[in-house]
């Protein structure tokens, strides 16, 4: 008998509802990936590596040559200066750089402030490290950074904030103001840090331009800064990003790391050390997107549904206007309609339902052409 260290936890939605759309042969809108190929390129470049002899075990903290690139586009984008051996380490997907980054301050008692709907990562990451999340809630259709709420929470007991943008689920994104503005009420509170989720850096759209917190001097200095190289280049399952953070903060999160994964796999970061040199991918990237969701939101305008606002992220949130709860809903989608959706409420630590659910646009167009007639002509049979 074990004392499980997280008893209130079952299976991620995303496995859940993937499970079920695999089951009733549904088109698989729910878990965020992308159904198109990625460039063939790349794929040769990891291929070389490999033939090249590129097989063993790399530096601990990634590939020196991936290091010292990231730093050349971080510097280019964002206009931050960092030390490739010392500000940065390769880590298998940006959930274990979240993980890693928590686990490197978080002692029993700490609290972090976790805004809701949150990636459902966040919060077994905070409670098997014996520390509170204190969940404050963005509110729909706008999902603005509430940093009144925010201020009324933070305390002494505050270890950190954790901020998502391009944001999973909603498609909110982070302006300039409201990270001046949490810097304002942080200033107090010397020891809270910022885990800044920037995976979706490259998916924006409508004209808007990423605010990565490196861009900004005083925030930076106390923030761990996560990305995602599969949400970048359409390779999800390849489990590969990286963490920037000042060396102090990163000095502690590589003593995690060193005894964790150690190192992550060689022939893919030797492959990207010379691929990311390359600006079109990342910077047309945002472009396609949007396509893909106003490709979307075009296809199922006439439901009888309201599409919430996505300036980023590969998802777009639909205001269902049923009476049952959203999960039930979601479900009746899969196996009615045959296309698979994410119940928003799955994204807040007490479920909360506004009756909305999260549709993934990273698809090819044949995959949302197929999807919009099924949800049209569902539409059309349930009305
Ligand atoms: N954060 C957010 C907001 C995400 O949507 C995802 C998606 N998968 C991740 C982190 C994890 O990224 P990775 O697959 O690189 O671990
Ligand atoms: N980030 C993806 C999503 O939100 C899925 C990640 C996962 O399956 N763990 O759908």
């Amino acid at each position: 008998m074990i004392h499980s260290k997280l008893p209130g936890v079952g299976t991620t939605i995303f496995t859940t509802m993937s499970q079920l759309a695999n089951e009733y042969n549904a088109i698989n809108l729910g878990q965020g990936f992308p159904d198109f190929a990625m460039d063939e390129a790349l794929v040769e470049g990891v291929s070389k590596a490999m033939r090249d002899g590129m097989n063993q075990y790399t530096h601990m903290f990634g590939h020196p040559l991936l290091r010292k690139n990231i730093a050349a586009k971080v510097h280019t984008l964002y206009n931050y200066e960092l030390h490739p051996d010392e500000h940065i380490t390769i880590t298998p997907g940006a959930t274990y750089g979240i993980y890693t980054a928590l686990t490197s301050i978080l002692q029993p008692g700490d609290e972090v402030i976790v805004l809701e709907p949150a990636y459902d990562s966040y919060i077994p990451n905070i409670v098997i490290n014996g520390a509170t999340p204190v969940c404050i809630r963005m509110e729909p259709p706008n999902y603005a950074i509430p940093i009144q709420a925010i201020q009324a929470a933070l305390n002494t007991k505050t270890k950190a904030i954790i901020i998502n943008s391009p944001h999973n689920p909603t498609g909110s994104i982070v302006q300039e103001a409201d990270w001046l503005a949490i810097q304002e009420i942080l200033e107090p509170f010397p020891q809270v840090h910022i885990i800044s989720d920037e995976v979706y850096e490259h998916l924006i759209f409508d004209g808007y331009a990423h605010q990565s917190v490196l861009k900004f001097p005083e925030l930076a200095k106390k923030s761990f800064v996560v990305f995602s190289f599969g949400k970048t280049y359409h390779c999800t399952g390849w489990k590969l990003g990286y963490c920037i953070a000042p060396s102090h903060l990163m000095k502690e999160f590589k003593k995690v790391h060193q005894f964790n994964a150690f190192c992550c796999d060689t022939p893919k970061q030797v492959a990207l050390a010379d691929y990311i040199l390359q600006t079109e991918p990342y910077t047309e990237l945002g472009k396609d997107m949007q396509k893909r969701r106003d490709y979307l939101a075009k296809g199922l305008a006439g439901l009888p549904w309201t599409p919430i606002s996505s300036h980023g992220s590969y998802f777009q949130c639909f205001s269902v206007g049923s009476a049952m709860s959203d999960k039930l809903f979601a479900e009746k989608l899969v196996k009615e309609a045959g296309v698979a959706s994410i119940p928003v409420s799955a994204f807040y630590n007490k479920g909360d339902d506004f009756g909305i659910i999260r549709l993934c646009f990273a698809k090819k167009v044949e995959t949302l052409d197929a999807a919009i007639e099924r949800l049209v002509h569902w539409s059309r049979k349930t009305s």
